[in-house]
């Protein structure tokens, strides 16, 4: 359609330049601003755009400091609180910056939309959705979430088929690619698209504690992952939480993970989702009361910690 546009423009144009009339070249030139603003929303939404890239020393870097942040866990499945619903994945709200995101939409709309009005969340308010990585546990509610609340950003690594992106833009929702690490408000990045075979990105927040990591899956590895916060965001690791992909893991690399954490001074962790049992009950044993036990319904205040 904005192909389109372009071609009878350029064809207007030609003929406008014979006549060498004024009147009808400023005509033509007004009829064409018009035609590629009315075609820039379909551009974004169908090809997307890529996120700013940060790199340091630049002003895209930002030194904003999120206050106040509080953290919802949407999706779970380990239980928390009481009538909440708890499947296989993982979601959860980040609340307190410029935006209000939807990190990861868990597996089942239905469910989603279900326990963010258990947990008081208005689905209006989300503005930004930020998806770790193409798993449907992680993926499955987006549909879900859109029909009720199309009116947002979608942050989703560069690697997602292209189905997926068309769908998003079939309900008019903007998309951004992340290949690099990019600031998607003050105070709040994505580490950019990390691993090879399955793509992942995290969140992390600049918060007057320190730095808060909130990671899907863990795919590329939890200490990468964790590691690839610190070289590009100043600040102290002050907590780091969610799938740490530890299924099935033997206590000996769980420990060697937990030694890493403590290297990386890593002040509270909370383990969930894939992180399995055994990783919960070594992480608590190791992080003692700086352990926070993650479940569908926990919410996560800053300001309430020490
Ligand atoms: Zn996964
Ligand atoms: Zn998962």
């Amino acid at each position: 359609m904005a192909f389109c546009s372009f071609e009878v423009y350029n064809l207007h144009l030609k003929r406008g330049i014979r006549l060498r009339n004024i009147t009808a070249i400023v005509v033509l030139v007004l009829s064409a601003v018009v035609a590629v603003v009315a075609a820039a929303p379909l551009l974004v939404a169908s090809v997307g755009q890529k996120g700013q890239i940060m790199s340091e020393g630049t002003e895209a870097v930002g030194k904003a400091v999120v206050e106040n942040l509080v953290i919802k866990v949407f999706y779970d499945n380990n239980p928390y609180k009481e009538g909440m619903e708890n499947d296989w994945g993982f979601s959860c709200l980040v609340a307190g910056a410029e935006k209000t995101i939807l990190f990861d939409t868990g597996g089942n709309g239905s469910i989603l939309l279900g326990n963010m009005e258990k947990l008081d969340a208005d689905v209006n308010n989300i503005d930004t959705v930020v998806l770790s990585h193409i798993h449907a546990d992680h993926t499955g509610g987006l549909q879900g979430f859109l029909q009720k609340n199309s009116e947002v950003t979608v942050y989703l690594p560069v690697s997602f088929p292209k189905k997926f992106k068309d769908d998003i833009a079939a309900h008019g929702s903007k998309i951004v690619e992340v290949e690099q690490p990019v600031e998607i408000c003050g105070g709040v990045y994505s580490v950019g698209q990390l691993g090879t075979l399955i793509k992942e990105q995290s969140l992390v927040v600049r918060t007057d504690r320190g730095l808060v990591v909130i990671i899907g899956c863990a795919h590329p590895g939890i200490v990468k992952m964790v590691k690839a916060a610190k070289p590009l965001i100043e600040g102290e690791l002050f907590l780091v939480m969610g799938g740490f992909h530890l299924e099935w893991s033997t206590r000996g690399k769980i420990k060697k993970i937990i030694s890493s954490f403590k290297d990386m001074k890593v002040r509270y962790a909370g383990p969930c989702h894939c992180s399995d049992h055994r990783a919960r009950s070594l992480f608590q044993k190791h992080f003692g009361e700086n352990y926070i036990d993650i479940g569908v319904g926990k919410v996560v205040t800053l300001a309430d910690l020490k």
